[in-house]
């Protein structure tokens, strides 16, 4: 039997939601092995060097290294060796043009992992799956593993935000596990006990209402922001203000304020991907036309970066070649340095194609976006990025764009022109101080 604070514990993936499982989990008193195909990642890892940006985090896999409960290695047959329980992390990105999610990691992680499993093992995925996929990887640990039938397996959807990664590993809304399995629930439960305790939700379901939990979640979410975003749309033709739109359906509190804000859409590692995959596994499973919604979702958040630049377009007076466009922002989100499916960047890019001399600037992601994007030119400040620029374009609402000063940037640029793609500033204020904003969904 698993004692709760012997329990060892492997996190196999240490990317965004693998790195920060592994460190809370080393916070929380576990002992963890983090496990990555990339040894260059377990070498900054082993360093206490976080391969990402996310606030607090460094701190922690510093702390888990010093304490000894913290450890990294590439060996599969180090950790099935190591663990009780194992935590699947890895990436399942999008595939192809079709949206399906790839799972050949998720699938390798498993094929890797279970020819070690010799004694009795909990294999837990925490990544995002199409539903049916956990059956099928239950089925395949099972006739791998030495270990037979004793080797478990469950799902437990992770629900982390970036940025705020270790606030919502140590305190989660809730905690989702599909099993129907005592020993798979037993050591979920030993794992998140002083959460349980505190009080969070612990919900037990079958493997695929665990997976769908997630997709739905994601989904929803992505509706939520496309749904304001097409009142945006209406807005700019009615001459309606969808900010004060926004705002007047938030006091609803069936609606709720949250993800409500309208401006240049969703991007990321998550909710664009989750969404197509999910629309691609009901078509799989001959129910199309009950998600055919979300290619609405995804086609309204496409529409808005095609707004955002001409906006700037007609800002500028006609065509982009020959000018020069500051873009503040490249992370997909504020507090982090993903800059998958990014927004910013590719309206960036877009604009840059054109024949815009673009020069972006990024508090956290710069790195990142300069490997992606060496096409586009980059400034080490805001200041850098806005000088002798024909217009601005605010496309991530980092608090240093909200709070940075018009009259001082308005020294700085060629022309006073911004376009606010996140809604994150002052009109008035701006307007003041001279510039002609414009933003989405308002006059
Ligand atoms: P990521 O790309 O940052 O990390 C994935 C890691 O898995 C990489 O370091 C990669 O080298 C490693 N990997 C790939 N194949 C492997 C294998 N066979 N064995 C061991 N390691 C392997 O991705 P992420 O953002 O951490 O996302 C991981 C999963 O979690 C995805 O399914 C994602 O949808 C889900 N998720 C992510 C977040 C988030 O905020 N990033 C939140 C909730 C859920």
């Amino acid at each position: 039997m698993i004692e709760a604070d012997r329990m060892r514990v492997s996190v196999i993936g240490t990317g965004y939601l693998g790195a920060t499982t592994a460190a809370c989990l080393a916070e929380l008193g576990f002992e963890v092995l983090g496990l990555d195909v990339d040894e260059a990642k377990i070498e900054m890892l082993r360093s206490g060097r976080v391969p990402f940006f996310e606030p607090g985090l460094e701190d922690l896999v510093v702390s888990g290294l010093e304490s000894g409960r913290l450890r990294f290695t590439t060996s599969f047959a180090e950790v099935a060796e190591f663990a009780d329980l194992h935590l699947i992390c890895v990436g399942t990105p999008q595939k192809d043009e079709s949206g399906a999610a790839d799972l050949s990691y998720v699938n390798s992680a498993v094929d890797r992992l279970a020819p070690h499993l010799s004694r009795p093992a909990v294999v837990v995925g925490r990544s995002t799956v199409p539903v049916g996929t956990a059956a099928t990887l239950a089925a395949r640990l099972a006739a791998l593993a030495p270990a037979g039938e004793e080797a478990e397996l469950g799902w437990s959807p992770e629900f982390l935000r970036e940025g705020f990664g270790v606030e919502d590993t140590l305190r989660p809304d809730r905690i989702v596990l599909g099993t129907d399995s005592p020993r798979v629930e037993k050591a979920v439960r030993a794992l998140w006990h002083k959460q349980i305790d505190g009080g969070v939700p612990f919900l037990v379901t079958d493997l695929q209402t665990a997976e769908l939990v997630k997709v739905a979640a994601n989904a929803f979410l992505a509706t939520k922001i496309s749904f304001i975003n097409a009142m945006a749309e209406v807005s700019e033709v009615a001459g309606a203000d969808v900010i004060q739109l926004a705002q007047a359906l938030s006091y609803d509190d069936r609606i709720g304020g949250k993800f409500l804000g309208p401006g240049l859409g969703f991007g990321g590692g998550c909710l664009p991907k989750d969404i197509r995959a999910f629309m691609a596994r009901a078509d799989e499973l001959g129910v199309e036309p009950a998600l055919s919604f979300l290619r609405e979702v995804d086609a309204i958040n496409q529409r808005r970066r095609a707004r955002t630049i001409d906006i700037a377009r007609q800002l500028i007076g006609g065509g982009f070649a020959g000018s020069r466009v500051a873009v503040l922002g490249a992370a997909f989100k504020p507090n982090s340095d993903d800059i998958r499916d990014s927004p910013a960047l590719d309206v960036a890019a877009t604009i840059a194609s054109l024949g815009a001399q673009v020069t972006v600037y990024d508090p956290a992601a710069l790195e990142r976006a300069r490997a992606a994007h060496p096409e586009l030119n980059y400034a080490d400040s805001m200041r850098g990025a806005v000088t002798d620029a024909d217009v601005v374009l605010l496309l991530t609402e980092w608090a240093e764009f909200r709070e940075a000063d018009p009259d001082e940037l308005g020294r700085l640029v060629a022309r006073k022109r911004i376009v606010d793609g996140r809604n994150a500033l002052d009109p008035t204020f701006w307007r003041a101080s001279g510039w002609t904003y414009r933003a989405l969904g308002r006059q």
